[in-house]
């Protein structure tokens, strides 16, 4: 079941002044008031978020869906569709999902399916969509010099970024799955998008060391052609925090980085997944059975004596980005501490969490 965790589909109706619990249903139904149209500002992250993974459905009055492992993300998207959004949910696996409202303007979309038409021209406005939500920036050994990559499954997107990259004057190149920006050219590509978009701040790093800081994740490097032990068991570490629980293969092979080991690297190299997770120290199910439970979720009592203790630490109220900072400093003294989401998850919402755990103290 998937939860809001920002619910954007109510709201004022500027054309008869009230208030709408649905402002779709208010438009579709009401015999005076229509659809406002989609402003220029819109029209631009509905692009960006089509050159990326962003998915249309339905025909007349199409939606747009994006999803993503980084709430922070999606909130900034939410903030730059507006009235658009339909607001934020977040499904039992921890992964996020924005979702539009049904609407008219968004049908002009079709011709869009499975590339952009070819008179269209990129935009920085819809580059920095595209790059924020798509883009992932990798590193040489040395971690000195940056390199920006897109994800494209087929041929067909990998020639159509290609021309929008070329004509907007910049040179690429076809990898395994994805095109990647000629490496001199990484500096000119973030000046071009302009500032860091919240949430995405890691994408603009233009060395590793700035990256893993703007991240909060720990280092996974390579020697040679290897990765070392300690480097293959941090890439499993970083995915298990950002998905929120221990991944299985197959989660981990969809959301690890271009520069991370695969799946199949770290299971061999640990003898088999089971104890790859065991090695990186996050069989949480046998640690769990010590505490007398079952399931693949931190114990209540370990995250009440989390949430507890950051609140005890930070000054003022916690927020969300206290207890993942907090978390991460911890985390590197070798504690385990419940992710962000797993705290969310049996509560709903970060506030409810607050209001349950630190009333019952
Ligand atoms: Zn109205």
């Amino acid at each position: 079941m998937a939860n809001y965790i920002l619910d954007g589909r109510g709201g004022v109706c500027a054309q008869c002044g009230e208030e709408k619990r649905s402002l779709s249903q208010h438009w579709v139904k009401s015999a005076t008031c229509e659809f406002r149209p989609l402003d220029d500002a819109q029209h631009e992250i509905v692009r960006g978020l089509l050159l990326g993974d962003g998915t249309l459905g339905g025909r007349r009055r199409p939606s747009l869906e994006v999803q993503s492992t980084r709430e922070p993300h999606l909130r900034w998207l939410h903030r730059q569709l507006g009235w658009l959004s339909r607001g934020i949910t977040q499904d039992g696996r921890g992964v996020y999902r924005l979702r539009t409202m049904s609407h008219g303007d968004l049908s002009e979309y079709e011709s869009w399916r499975p590339t952009p038409p070819s008179n269209w021209e990129l935009t920085p406005q819809a580059a920095r969509v595209w790059y924020a939500c798509d883009g992932a920036v990798g590193f040489t050994s040395d971690g000195a010099r940056a390199q920006i990559t897109f994800a494209a499954s087929n041929d067909e997107k990998r020639t159509a970024l290609r021309r929008l990259l070329s004509q907007a004057g910049f040179q690429s190149a076809k990898w395994d799955r994805r095109v990647a920006l000629n490496r001199d050219e990484t500096g000119d590509w973030l000046a071009w998008l302009g500032d860091p978009v919240p949430g995405s701040e890691h994408k603009w790093a233009t060395s590793r060391a700035v990256y893993q800081r703007l991240r909060a994740e720990r280092p996974v490097w390579k020697e040679g052609r290897k990765y070392p032990d300690e480097s293959l068991l941090n890439a499993l570490r970083n995915a298990a925090d950002d998905l929120g629980t221990p991944p299985s293969k197959g989660d981990y092979d969809r959301w690890h980085p271009e520069e991370y080991p695969t799946g199949q690297t770290i299971a061999k190299r640990c003898g088999n997944w089971h104890d790859a997770i065991k090695a990186a120290d996050l069989d949480l199910v046998e640690k769990l059975r010590e505490y007398g439970h079952e399931g693949n979720e931190y114990p209540r009592e370990m995250i009440y004596a989390a949430v507890r203790e950051a609140d005890h630490v930070v000054e003022g109220p916690l927020t969300r980005e206290d207890y993942r900072a907090w978390r991460a400093m911890e985390r590197d003294r070798g504690r385990m501490i419940p992710s962000l989401t797993a705290v969310i998850r049996p509560f709903g919402t970060w506030q409810s969490a607050l209001d349950t755990i630190l009333d019952s103290a």
